[in-house]
C-alpha cells in the first residue's frame, strides 16, 4: 500500500478509511512537561503538536500548532486519529504533517479546524486533497456548533464547544478521555489574544471565558492546547488570568475616557504605551472591542 507521502498531490473523492480500537485498560496519563521554548511534540498520550514555520509578530511570536489527536488505546497497526488546524499555506509544513502521519502509521479520519484565519486554514484544502478525508470547518459550513464528532472505533468522540471572541467562528475541541481541550487562538499561555473586532467581540469573549470554566469542570480538563505556543496545565488559572486582564484593560479605557481622551489613536497611546508599530493595528482593534463592550454594558 502506498504511503501518504507517495500520494502527495493525488486528487480524489472523500472516503472514510476503516480502523479498530482496543478497549484496553487506561494507561497512566503522564503528560510531558512543556518545553522551553515551545517546539511542539508529544504532550499527552492523546495529543502531539507540530509547529508550523510561520512565527511572526502577528502570531504572537509562535508558529501555528497543528495538533494530531490519536487514541492511544489501539492495537491495530494503524492508529486512528484526526488532524486539527493544518496551519498556513506552506509546502514544508504540509510535508512535515504527511511525514508525521507516515512515521507514526496514522489513519487520519478527518481534518478539524478551530477557526478560519489563514494561519490555521491556509494548508487545509491541500492536505484534504492529499489525505482524501473530510475537513470539518466553519469555512466549509460543515462543522457542528456543538455536540460530538464521532470517530470510527473510538469509545468517545471529540466534543465541539462554541467559544467565539477572538473570532466569531472559534470553536474548541474537547478530547474527553484525554482531559484536554484544543482552544485555538482564544487563549495563550503567555500572552493575551487579539479580539479581532468587529468579527470578534469582547461581549462574546467574556461569555466564552464562562463557557471555558464550565467545560473544565464538566470534562475534568487538565490541559488547554493552544493554536500557538505552549499549552497550559492550569486551565482555570488561565481563564481567570484572561478575565482579570480584560477587566483591567476595560478599567484603563474607562479611566482614559473620563480623563477626556476619546479618540481611538489617543487611547492606544495612553493604554498600550510600549506597543511596537507592527502591533499597533491589533491594539486599535482591541480598543474598538473595548469601546463596543462598554456601549453594550451601557457604560458609554
Ligand atoms: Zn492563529
Amino acid at each position: 500500500m502506498s504511503s501518504v507521502m507517495d500520494r502527495v498531490g493525488a486528487l480524489g473523492k472523500l472516503v472514510l478509511k476503516g480502523g479498530a480500537v482496543a478497549r484496553g485498560k487506561e494507561s497512566e496519563s503522564k503528560a510531558a512537561t512543556a518545553k522551553q521554548p515551545w517546539e511542539g511534540g508529544q504532550l499527552t498520550p492523546w495529543t502531539f503538536a507540530l509547529v508550523a514555520p510561520n512565527a511572526s509578530a502577528y502570531t504572537g511570536g509562535a508558529g501555528t500548532n497543528t495538533w494530531f489527536v490519536v487514541n492511544p488505546h489501539q492495537t491495530d497497526e494503524k492508529k486512528v486519529g484526526v488532524v486539527v488546524d493544518p496551519g498556513p499555506y506552506n509546502h514544508e509544513h504540509t510535508k512535515a504533517i504527511l511525514r508525521h502521519i507516515d512515521d507514526h502509521n496514522l489513519d487520519i479520519k478527518a481534518i478539524l479546524n478551530t477557526h478560519c484565519h489563514s494561519d490555521h486554514t491556509g494548508g487545509l484544502s491541500n492536505l484534504q486533497e492529499i489525505l482524501m478525508v473530510p475537513a470539518l470547518s466553519r469555512l466549509n459550513l460543515n462543522l457542528p456548533d456543538k455536540g460530538e464528532i464521532v470517530i470510527d472505533g473510538w469509545r468517545s468522540g471529540i466534543e465541539v464547544v462554541d467559544i467565539p471572541g477572538h473570532s466569531s467562528d472559534s470553536v474548541g475541541f474537547v478530547i474527553p478521555e484525554g482531559h484536554a481541550m484544543i482552544v485555538g487562538d482564544v487563549l495563550f499561555a503567555k500572552t493575551s489574544t487579539l479580539i479581532n473586532w468587529p468579527d470578534g467581540t469582547l461581549e462574546d469573549y467574556m461569555h466564552t471565558l464562562d463557557v471555558l470554566d464550565e467545560a473544565i469542570d464538566r470534562y475534568r480538563l487538565r490541559w488547554f492546547l493552544m493554536g500557538h505556543g505552549e499549552p497550559s496545565d492550569q486551565p482555570h488559572g488561565l481563564v481567570e488570568k484572561a478575565r482579570d486582564h480584560r477587566l483591567r484593560r476595560l478599567q484603563m479605557v474607562e479611566d482614559a475616557l473620563q480623563s477626556g481622551i476619546t479618540e481611538t489613536e489617543e487611547l492606544v497611546d495612553a493604554i498600550y504605551r510600549d506597543i511596537t508599530p507592527k502591533l499597533r493595528l491589533f491594539a486599535q482593534l482591541n480598543i474598538e472591542a473595548q469601546l463596543q463592550y462598554l456601549r453594550y454594558l451601557g457604560r458609554l
